[in-house]
């Protein structure tokens, strides 16, 4: 057996369910229920994040291991650890959906390597007590998702879980996929997913709603001590500090959402790590023409509550709900409300400078928030695509005329012809006052075009891409699983035989499913 540094805490130091027979069930005053994977029937290997073996102290070697095989896929437990899933509550779409909890995930262990910790999941890996109706398996299109984006998040420098396999599992799984009764059988998978840890909002949540006081506090006690070193005080003032610190790691997260255009897709707040991680990679995506009302989650397309623009003021909403589970702890309101107050304080600024950094500006002008609010309307004017164009903004020079600027940013625009008459205009006067801000700047068209690149991604996850992962997948060929992680570890880095990634959406991906629509079904 590849030897792992092992070092649980979670299911040491907390409560566990004492029931430990695998049936579904509410789970009270446990924070865990001890669970093993179900055996897979054929597990084949597909692929791995080298980074993410590194990360945990294994190499190339231990990959090829029939233990590893066993181990990430759920055949057999790693020596000396038991296997839990967690409980945990949530709000759903705005509504209290009770208990939820690791319906399909089952956490191996916890190790440390080089002074970092990890906590080892697998989704996928069968039925625990928190599976409701569900089977507690993933299929394969869902799980290269979150494969994929998972560590492309990473190299683009985003707070996020992390994937370390994909597996698949060998049985077959039944899902319908657009919820209109056309259930088929598709490929069983299994992500092995990695976190410092798992816990989210919902798994504090779910004790306050239950004025479960007694475990809420040891596992806020416990997500402190372990995760939180920056938090300070005795007491209530320790709470407090607490939210603060997830409110700021949260916030975050948020903007590098909006930097970088992706959209989460399921905000909901059983899906919210404590730590300000990216978790839950579901009906996700990538904005390609920049719309703030778009979300690929078809599940919510009327009410879109998750909605690129959105999702700054639903994680104000989820905050607010975590601030109520802090409450028997705090026992007072008004700071509470202060840190909220703050966290809206805080995402404008930092909404502003990352802005800004777009833009390539390092001085703060009081006009610059103007300018960057036109940008967002003239964005939306006719399809532009975000990556594309603010990639290609790094490129322009001061002396260009505006013309000039707007001519280098043509391929940006889905509909070319359409950039004429007040369009047009418009886009003209945008660039004409971009290029007397960019004359206040000291730096050198290099210098600026530098600095651009390292906050603009050249390559994303482009809904289509991943999709040509999984039909090329779902045929036994796993080529572009490997040649977009290889793609993604270096999204700001120009990669000459890799040009054909970065462009619009093909015309055949705008409404296909899996590229546009997608749904909660995975
Ligand atoms: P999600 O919408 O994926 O965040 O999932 C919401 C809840 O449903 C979580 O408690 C999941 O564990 C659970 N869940 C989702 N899919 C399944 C499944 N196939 N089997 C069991 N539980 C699931
Ligand atoms: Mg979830």
């Amino acid at each position: 057996m590849f030897q792992l540094n092992l070092s649980d805490t979670f299911n040491k130091a907390l409560p566990a369910d004492t029931d430990t027979s695998n049936s579904r069930r509410q789970v009270y005053e446990a924070c865990y229920s001890f669970v093993e994977p179900k055996k897979p029937t054929d597990p084949k290997l597909l692929h791995v994040s080298q980074e993410m073996l590194e990360a945990i102290g294994l190499n190339k070697d231990d990959v090829e291991t029939p233990d590893f095989l066993k181990i990430f896929s759920g055949a057999e437990v790693y020596p000396q650890t038991s296997s839990y899933a967690m409980c945990y509550g949530g709000h759903q779409f705005g509504h209290w959906a009770g208990q939820l909890g690791d319906g399909r995930a089952i956490n191996l262990m916890e190790v440390v390597h080089e002074g970092q910790r990890w906590a080892l999941q697998l989704k996928g890996a069968g039925p625990t007590p928190y599976s409701r109706r569900a089977d507690g398996l993933a299929v394969l299109r869902s799980s290269i998702r979150e494969h994929l984006c998972s560590e492309a998040m990473y190299h683009l420098g985003i707070p996020t879980t992390r994937s370390l396999s994909l597996m698949l599992s060998g049985d077959q799984v039944l899902r319908d996929v657009m919820y209109n009764g056309n259930a088929a059988y598709e490929k069983g998978a299994i992500v092995c997913r990695v976190a410092p840890s798992f816990v989210r909002f919902g798994n504090l949540q779910i004790f306050a709603s239950r004025n479960d006081k007694k475990t809420l506090q040891e596992l806020t006690d416990y997500t402190i001590e372990h995760f939180f070193p920056e938090v300070e005080g005795e007491g209530a003032d320790r709470y407090l500090s607490f939210f603060n610190a997830v409110v700021d790691r949260s916030v975050e997260m948020v903007v590098h959402w909006q930097r970088v255009g992706f959209v989460h897709g399921v905000m909901n707040t059983d899906n919210m790590s404590i730590l300000g991680l990216t978790i839950d990679y579901g009906p996700y995506g990538w904005l390609e023409g920049y719309d703030p009302d778009w979300t690929p989650n078809t599940t919510d397309r009327r009410e879109a509550r998750y909605r690129f623009g959105n999702q700054p003021s639903v994680l104000l909403w989820n905050l607010f709900q975590l601030a109520n589970t802090l409450f028997p702890l705090i026992e007072s309101a008004a700071p509470l409300e202060a840190a909220l107050e703050r966290y809206k304080q805080k995402y404008l600024l930092l909404y502003g400078e990352m802005m800004r950094s777009k833009l390539g500006l390092l001085k703060r002008e009081k006009e610059d928030l103007a300018l960057i609010e036109s940008l967002e309307n003239s964005l939306q004017l006719t399809e532009t695509d975000m990556t594309i164009f603010f990639r290609l903004l790094s490129e322009v020079k001061k002396k260009e005329t505006a013309e000039e600027m707007l001519d280098h940013l043509s391929a940006a625009f889905y509909q070319i012809e359409e950039v004429k008459g007040s369009v047009k205009e418009q886009w003209l006067a945008w660039f004409n006052v971009y290029r007397s801000r960019l004359h206040l700047e000291q730096r050198s068209d290099e210098e600026r075009s530098v600095e651009m690149k390292r906050v603009n991604p050249k390559y994303v996850l482009r809904n289509y891409m991943a999709q040509l992962a999984i039909d090329a997948a779902d045929e036994g060929d796993y080529t572009i699983i490997e040649e977009l992680y290889q793609l993604l570890k270096q999204p700001y880095a120009e990669q000459s035989t890799s040009e054909k990634w970065f462009a619009k959406r093909p015309e055949w991906a705008r409404h296909k499913v899996g590229c546009s629509m997608l749904s909660c079904s995975s």
